[in-house]
């Protein structure tokens, strides 16, 4: 039996087990939600003195492809232990020379060229559960947390890790690379670092008043930005291997950074201010 303190947390980190398996105290707690099951249990421990909830977001063993993630559960799972700041670090590739493998960009904009992905809580649509929820458009201008980024850039510096601040991460469907014309093109419109899993994610923790940015990793320079052959799986888990140690070690100490859930100063808890979204979140 787990007690009710155990079960609960302030912090959501959405990523691999690389970043919580060697933690003391760790207790998995299965959650469903109206939307189905999220990637895998939650893994809820303690650290800097911060409860945080760890959800692999490709599953255990990292069984689920970006394109079938259910990241409404996920974000869903996370409220409901009591998550209300959600880090999404994830792995990208540079759209430019300059930023290689190995570097760290804290991004501050999103382009969205996903396909298939279902990305609003309030669609109209009758949950399986009987609850319709009503249609609400909700802005996204600025789609990253300020605090989350500030905390996310000030731990980078600390570990001597001279971050990006700042730049355009455009989330593309997978699970395939891009081709030279696409990668050349993302370029040009002077987007910065491209992925496969950071959106939905920013956009439905914004629906559910969470609080949520990401720091990418540069694991490979995109097709157009480099001469050779473009981009292989293996070099990719490669550099993730060789720069996992120092991630987990920025991560925690901007987990340690955030604020207290009811010390939140920014915009993002007051997204559904005012909004009849039919929902009531948990
Ligand atoms: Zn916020």
């Amino acid at each position: 039996m787990m007690n009710a303190e155990a079960a609960t947390a302030d912090i959501g980190v959405i990523g691999g087990s690389g970043f919580y398996s060697f933690l003391e105290e760790v207790t998995e707690v299965r959650v469903d939600t109206p939307y189905g099951a999220p990637s895998d249990s939650l893994f809820l421990g303690e650290l800097a003195g911060r409860r945080v909830a760890f959800l692999p977001r490709h599953g255990r063993g990292h069984h689920l492809p970006p394109h079938r993630i259910n990241y409404r559960a996920n974000l869903w799972a996370l409220r409901s232990v009591g998550v209300r700041q959600v880090l999404g670090p994830c792995a990208v590739g540079g759209l430019r020379p300059e930023y290689g493998p190995g570097t760290l960009l804290v991004p501050d904009q999103l382009v969205d060229r996903t396909k298939s992905r279902t990305q609003t809580y309030y669609d109209g649509e009758v949950r399986a559960d009987g609850v319709r929820s009503n249609v609400v458009h909700l802005g996204f201008a600025d789609p990253y947390c300020p605090r989350g980024r500030e905390a996310a850039l000030a731990a980078a510096r600390g570990r001597d890790w001279q971050p990006v601040d700042g730049g355009t991460l455009v989330v593309v469907e997978g699970p395939r690379f891009s081709t030279r014309a696409e990668s050349r093109w993302h370029a040009a419109m002077g987007w910065s670092v491209v992925g496969m899993t950071g959106h939905p994610e920013a956009v439905l923790a914004r629906e559910l008043g969470l609080c949520y940015s990401t720091m990418t990793l540069v694991t490979d320079l995109d097709a157009g930005a480099e001469a050779g052959e473009g981009v292989s799986h293996e070099e990719v888990l490669a550099v993730f291997a060789a720069n996992v140690g120092r991630l987990r070690s920025v991560l925690f100490d901007a987990v340690a950074q955030l604020p207290a859930t009811e010390d939140r100063t920014c915009g993002c808890a007051h997204a559904l201010d005012g909004i009849d979204t039919g929902v009531e979140l948990p």
